[in-house]
């Protein structure tokens, strides 16, 4: 097992920066997720870990060994793919055996890996099958089993999950976060999904146009964000942002958006003051009121599942705002006039040309 670092690395296709220099230090044993849209720059990240793609510039190590110039199989790493890349003509031991036999280990302990990752995996049964009898979520657990008997020092999985149904993809990402629990062997994964980024990585990095954005763990990425693109990333729906300017009064900061002025006592002294600024706040931690003093929204739609309600609605400057009722016994009805208020969770202010995050405050709940 060893920790990856990239000091520095870079990938330039032409004229296209597809990673700017970037640095990073992935813990022994860490779960690390690379999450953006597409084109962001995380597929290229990862396979320059690989060895498939030659940095521009800067140094890859697995841990004490600089690997940079290393050819793929002499990094002691184990990649799974979307599409599996299982061999179509050889039945799942086969598969996994196919690596082993390369590196000429002796035929017991092949057998006794396959057995051992075969059991972890539940695939006992599947073993005399070719590729094609099997379903996608087997065949997905063929081509991790076939990682798992290599025993590498670090996996590397390019979106395992997004050929699976949804059903199977929410059970499959529980299956491996167990599997990283149990074989504590460093993960980077790459996905565009930020549910997964938020369930698994132990620490996430947040990526787009090449740049990496924020990287800390999902918590504080999620309750702490660096700048709008990661707030808005993170998270479903995203967090709402109404853009104003601050003032200062007598009873502390006011919010002053188009039609609507809202104090916000939970920011302090260092809040700038100031035009240009973006408010954020998360679905969930805004509410319906009756008091005036609060954002006035026309409902547009109203999402009722049961457990939750997501009311989308407008504000006078016909900003979009959504509000996540998590007991919607009694719900709006699109039209309504309502009145919208944050009251719990944290409130940023954004900075509104660059997007960066200027201040952060708590809202003060009663217990
Ligand atoms: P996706 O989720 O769509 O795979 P990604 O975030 O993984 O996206 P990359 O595949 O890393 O993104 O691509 C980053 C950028 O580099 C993109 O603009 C892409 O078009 C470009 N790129 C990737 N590979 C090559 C290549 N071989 N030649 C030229 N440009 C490339």
């Amino acid at each position: 097992m060893a920790g990856v670092s990239l000091r520095k690395i870079s990938k330039v296709f032409g004229t296209q920066t597809a990673v700017a220099p970037m640095d990073l230090e992935i813990a022994d044993g860490e779960f690390l997720v690379l999450v953006g849209p597409s084109g962001c720059g995380k597929t290229t990240t990862l396979r320059m870990i690989a060895g498939l793609e030659t940095p521009t510039a800067g140094e890859i190590r697995i841990g004490d060994r600089d690997v940079t110039h290393l050819e793929p199989k002499h990094r002691d790493i184990a990649m799974v793919f979307q599409n599996y890349a299982l061999y179509p003509h050889m039945t799942v031991y086969a598969n996994m055996a196919y690596s082993l036999r390369l590196r000429g280990m002796d035929k017991a302990e092949v057998e006794q890996r396959i057995h051992k990752a075969s059991a972890i995996l539940g695939i006992e049964a599947l073993l005399d099958r070719l590729p094609r009898q099997l379903s996608g979520g087997q065949q997905q657990r063929v081509a991790l089993g076939r990682a798992i008997v290599r025993d590498p020092q670090v996996f590397l999985m390019d979106e395992p999950l997004s050929n699976l149904d949804a059903k199977l993809r929410v059970q499959t990402r529980a299956e491996l976060i167990k599997l990283h629990k149990r074989l504590n062997t460093t993960v980077v994964y790459v996905t565009h999904d930020q549910v997964e980024a938020m369930t698994m990585g132990t620490r996430i990095v947040v990526m787009k146009d090449g740049f990496v954005q924020q990287v800390g763990e999902p918590g504080v990425i999620y309750r702490e964000p660096a700048n709008m693109f990661v707030a808005a990333f993170i998270g479903s729906p995203p967090m709402q942002f109404l853009r104003g300017r601050t003032t200062r009064e007598a009873g502390g900061v006011l919010f002053q958006g188009n039609g609507f002025a809202l104090p916000l006592p939970a920011f302090g002294e260092q809040t700038p003051i100031r035009d240009g600024l973006v408010l954020g706040v998360r679905p969930e931690n805004l509410e319906l009121t009756d008091e005036t003093v609060a954002i006035p929204t026309i409902v547009d739609v109203v999402e009722n599942i049961g457990s939750e309600a997501l009311i989308h609605g407008k504000t006078p400057d016909d900003e979009l705002i959504v509000v996540r009722m998590a007991t919607p016994e009694t719900v709006p009805a699109a039209g309504e006039r309502i009145q919208v208020k944050p009251v719990r969770g944290n409130l940023h202010l954004f900075d509104a040309d660059s997007g960066a995050a200027l201040a952060l405050a708590k809202i003060k709940t009663n217990g």
